[in-house]
């Protein structure tokens, strides 16, 4: 229960578990280092390559390849144009199949709906539908190996998403960010997200300092 944890959490009783080795040499961001217009670009490689979030105004087809040969899909966390901008060409150069929550974009060949399950690497990811930065956003969690893809719902350090650009809402982001919290196991390992550094020291306390913060 939510109640419960943020209760708890205030009051710090909270318990901690040991958090198992999460496994980031499978997950690369391409988009690394790049001072251009662009998401994060998360390479998750295995049994499915995945890229999650193609990026935008940078070579991610020349990323995808220099690190594995072909990529069997592509997910988007949600369609701003920061994140989708590099989709075509990667399409282009690997005949992805590309899922998204909303089927009727233009570049969402198939669609995930909320707690749909979807392989990324060597693991299956649940989908969260969490809008309110946009409304097709998906944040993707697999319990095993512990981590989260966030997409722009919350950052580092706790902030969290904008949302004033259309169709943005900043009360329906507060209710993605708890079905997240939800969602999650307090053990989370990594967190992934759309922009700035990923988060593998007690993820789910920025993902609390983001609801405290978005609440305000
Ligand atoms: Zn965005």
């Amino acid at each position: 229960m939510i109640a419960g944890r943020l209760a708890a959490s205030l009051a710090g009783k909270r318990k901690r578990f040991e958090a198992p080795a999460p496994m980031l040499a499978m997950v690369t961001n391409l988009a690394a280092g790049r001072e251009v217009f662009t998401s994060n670009a998360f390479l998750v490689t295995g049994a499915r390559t995945v890229l999650v979030d193609p990026g935008n105004d940078f070579d991610a087809v020349a990323g995808v390849r220099e690190r594995v040969d072909a990529l069997d899909a592509v997910v988007l966390t949600h369609t701003h144009p920061d994140h989708v901008g590099n989709v075509a060409a990667v399409v282009d150069a690997f005949d992805a199949d590309v899922r998204g929550f909303d089927p009727d974009h233009e570049f969402v060949d198939h669609a995930v709906a909320d707690g749909e399950t979807v392989r990324l690497g060597d693991h299956e990811y649940t989908a969260l539908h969490t809008p309110g930065h946009k409304d097709d956003h998906l944040c993707f969690y697999a319990a095993e190996p512990a981590v989260l893809f966030a997409g722009d719902l919350v950052f580092a350090g706790g902030s969290f998403g904008r949302t004033d650009l259309p169709g943005g809402d900043r009360a329906v982001l507060v209710e993605s960010i708890e079905y997240v919290l939800e969602a999650v196991d307090e053990s989370l390992a990594a967190m992934h997200t759309g922009h700035g550094p990923s988060v593998t020291d007690d993820p789910d306390s920025h993902i609390e300092a983001a609801l405290r913060a978005a609440r305000r």
